[in-house]
């Protein structure tokens, strides 16, 4: 690990009146749920996520999208937060970052302890229905589904439910117009485990002062990084913990 570089991202840490953290799949690969765009990890070179997890397929072939797409997101129910994320959760604690923005679903910065996290792509704690727009907890749709109604219906009004993520096809909630006024008022950005390609969520890089890179493969922004640090998000963000304690 470049050493020189975790001091310079621990000085702008400490500089900046006010930090937040971007954060992606590759935060959680750590935890075992895959991202989508590491290469090679080929766990799930059998279904198409950005198929099996679009609105397309969800309206037109819901028997495809609950047993494929939905799937994918059970998958992410038991897993156990990383160092990584339990570092973010004690940076926010110490004044270090003011909140979370993440690109990720599978509520892990919540079960870490974090308090203040924008979730841009939505979450797999609960659904609603598309008709009346009723709210349940994913729980109980999981529930009707494995008592065979595909696809399961609202209680209320007798609607589709849907599980409250943003799908590709779908429109960005309210979390993601907060997270942009966060991100362009922000003095600082560290972007932890994302490839920065999904749109719109990788502008948000350009919108603070400075921005500082962890990744373990490329990003489409790492030309904007201030700093750019390559390897383990758990092992560079213990490392910066450290530094910033060290007095
Ligand atoms: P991505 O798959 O496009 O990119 C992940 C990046 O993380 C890669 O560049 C990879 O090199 C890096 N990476 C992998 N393991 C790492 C580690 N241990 N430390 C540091 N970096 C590591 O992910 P994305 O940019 O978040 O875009 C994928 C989209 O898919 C997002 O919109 C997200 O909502 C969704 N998704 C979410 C989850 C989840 O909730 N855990 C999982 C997969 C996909
Ligand atoms: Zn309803």
């Amino acid at each position: 690990m470049d050493i020189d570089k975790i001091k310079r991202a621990s000085e702008l840490i400490k500089k900046s009146s006010k930090t937040m953290v971007l954060t992606g799949a590759g935060i959680s690969t750590e935890s075992g749920i895959p991202d989508f765009r590491s290469p090679g990890t080929g766990l799930w070179e059998n279904t198409d996520p950005m198929e099996a997890l679009s609105t397309t397929v969800l309206y037109n072939d819901p028997e495809k999208f609950y047993s494929e797409g939905y799937k994918m997101l059970l998958g992410m129910k038991d897993a156990k937060p990383n160092r990584a994320h339990l570092v973010l959760a004690e940076m926010e604690k110490r004044g270090f970052i003011k909140g979370i923005i993440t690109q990720n679903i599978d509520n892990l910065h919540h079960k870490a302890g974090s308090k203040y996290v924008l979730e841009v792509h939505g979450n797999t704690r609960e659904g609603s229905c598309m008709d009346c727009g009723k709210k349940v907890p994913l729980d109980v749709m999981t529930q009707k589904i494995n008592e065979g109604q595909i696809p399961p219906k609202c209680n209320s009004c007798q609607g589709t439910l849907r599980p409250d993520v943003i799908m590709f096809g779908d429109m960005l909630p309210e979390d993601f117009s907060i997270a942009s006024n966060e991100a362009s008022t922000s003095d600082l950005l560290i972007v932890v485990g994302s490839s920065l390609v999904v749109s719109p969520v990788n502008y948000l890089p350009q919108m603070a002062k400075n921005l500082i890179i962890i990744n373990k493969g490329r990003s489409a922004m790492d030309h904007y990084s201030d700093i750019l640090l390559n390897g383990s998000a758990s092992d560079i963000l213990e490392a910066i913990l450290e530094e910033l304690v060290e007095e």
